[in-house]
């Protein structure tokens, strides 16, 4: 291989929440770090994903009682974006002591990453190279060149009918912003539910509440055959009909970004490509780590981040020590909003736990009722015996937050009843949490 040779303590494949973190708390250790990008700072969250996606649904629920143009809508997600990525080109990254490289980095051997021209050698690499959307394998799905997230924030115009490909959180989020923001949206899903990683009353609830809104939902959607026709229009075909809309948004999964000449070299993946590392994050190729989405695991800005500072930690002290179980809470930025922490009621039954839930609807609170957003419940599990808290359930306003709160009281081993006999503040959404935790401890369900 020709070109110059460089040399670093620490070669970072990927500017993503994962590898942003890797790379500048090495550097700003002291530690010889490069860091090689190839499309964007701030890695898929800023500029295709959380961020562009929560200024939209903002946006789109001033939509709810103004009219809100689509250019408006898309002038606003831009302001959004600028903000967070603020002006200087390079992020801040010499500042913290890191070399920024801009290419396509592929692997030549372990350790020796290529960049254009430029060869970077050190005996710890980090791959950080996030997902993709992934397409399902429908017939005549991929000639349609549908969109997705990579493209849904430049179209320059909204589609009329728009349907959408997935029924989790991105299909969720995006399809009832771009509803309110005036498309008719019919969203499809795989599963008989949609957010099927949640409590089955919050997926019932959500889409009683999409469907009031006007959003089209079709569960158990087995799409059959997909088709742009000439004047521009698709048509989706199930055994349960023909649907015709102007454009389609999937939103139906993410395929792991593996840099080219990695998997020549013995890189471990499991079945649905991903990265498979070992506890502590090193993958099957010597000297090399993996974090964030590339390898599987909860797919969150917030957990590529925690898994960097272990392997970050991992890397500077020389050692490979399993990166900590914590709980991974998330939320879905519908609305009402969804958050999640710890295990649902059937999880926790399949593993044998013997438990007793408490419900409270969002209405009977004051701080739900003062602001008018009434919809939604609360949902608490807990060990039957001890009372200690296996998880927490919202669908509310504010439900994000709230999954911060049950979070701490899931990670730190808190009884139900620990918690309904914390003050909170009055009037809040956080006292949904609370007095559900009073619930399950009453025994009131
Ligand atoms: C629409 C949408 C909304 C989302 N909303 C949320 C949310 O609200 N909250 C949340 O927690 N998460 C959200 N996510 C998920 C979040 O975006 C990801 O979990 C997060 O971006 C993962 O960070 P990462 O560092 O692993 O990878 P990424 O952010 O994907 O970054 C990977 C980077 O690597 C670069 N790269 C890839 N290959 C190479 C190569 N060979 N050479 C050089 N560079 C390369 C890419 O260009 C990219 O910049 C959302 C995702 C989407 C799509």
């Amino acid at each position: 291989m020709t070109g110059t040779e460089r040399r670093y303590e620490v070669v970072v494949i990927g500017n993503g929440s994962a590898g942003d973190n890797i790379a500048r708390t090495l550097g700003r250790q002291g530690r010889k770090v490069a860091l090689v990008e190839m499309a964007h700072l701030g890695g898929e969250c800023l500029n295709d994903g959380c961020v562009p996606s929560k200024a939209l649904i903002e946006v789109a629920r001033e939509a709810r009682w103004r009219p809100v143009s689509w250019t408006e809508a898309l002038a606003r997600v831009q302001a959004v974006q600028l903000l967070v990525r603020g002006n200087d080109p390079g992020g801040g990254l010499d500042r913290d002591g890191v070399d920024l490289y801009w290419g396509e980095a592929r692997f030549a051997a372990p350790g020796r990453v290529v960049v254009g021209e430029t060869v970077l050698l050190a005996p710890d690499v980090v791959v950080a190279t996030g997902t993709a959307p992934g397409l399902p394998p429908v017939p005549g799905l991929a000639e349609a060149k549908p969109l997705t997230n990579r493209t849904v924030f430049r179209l320059p115009q909204l589609p009329r009918r728009l349907g959408v490909v997935g029924g989790g959180p991105i299909g969720l989020e995006l399809g009832q912003a771009l509803h309110r923001l005036g498309a008719e949206v019919t969203l499809f899903e795989a599963l008989d539910r949609v957010a099927a990683t949640e409590e089955p009353e919050v997926s019932l609830e959500l889409q009683r509440l999409f469907e009031a809104e006007g959003i089209r939902v079709v569960t158990s959607a087995r799409l059959e055959r997909v088709e742009r026709r000439a004047d521009g229009t698709v048509a989706v075909s199930t055994p349960d009909g023909r649907f015709e809309v102007d454009d389609l948004l999937v939103a139906a999964g993410r395929v792991p970004v593996i840099p080219p000449g990695l998997a020549d070299l013995g890189l471990e993946r499991d079945r649905r490509g991903f990265v498979v590392i070992e506890p502590c994050g090193r993958t099957s190729v010597p000297g090399t780590w993996a974090a964030g989405d590339v390898t599987g695991k909860f797919q969150f800005t917030h957990y590529a981040a925690y898994q960097a500072h272990h392997i970050a930690k991992h890397i500077a002290e020389g050692v490979c020590e399993p990166i900590p179980d914590a709980v991974v809470p998330w939320a879905i930025f519908t609305d009402p909003e969804v958050g999640h922490a710890g295990m649902t009621e059937g999880q926790a039954r399949e593993r044998g736990l013997e438990v007793r839930t408490g419900m409270l609807a969002a209405r009977e609170l004051d701080w739900f009722r003062t602001t008018g957003q009434v919809e939604g419940f609360a949902k608490v599990v807990a060990d039957a015996e001890t009372g200690v808290l296996l998880g927490a359930h919202f669908l509310c306003a504010r439900a994000s937050t709230l999954a911060g709160e049950a979070c701490l009281a899931i990670q730190h081993g808190l009884t139900a009843r620990q918690v309904a006999s914390t003050i909170h503040p009055y009037p809040t959404a956080g006292e949904l949490f609370r007095w559900a935790c009073a619930r399950a401890v009453s025994g009131r369900g």
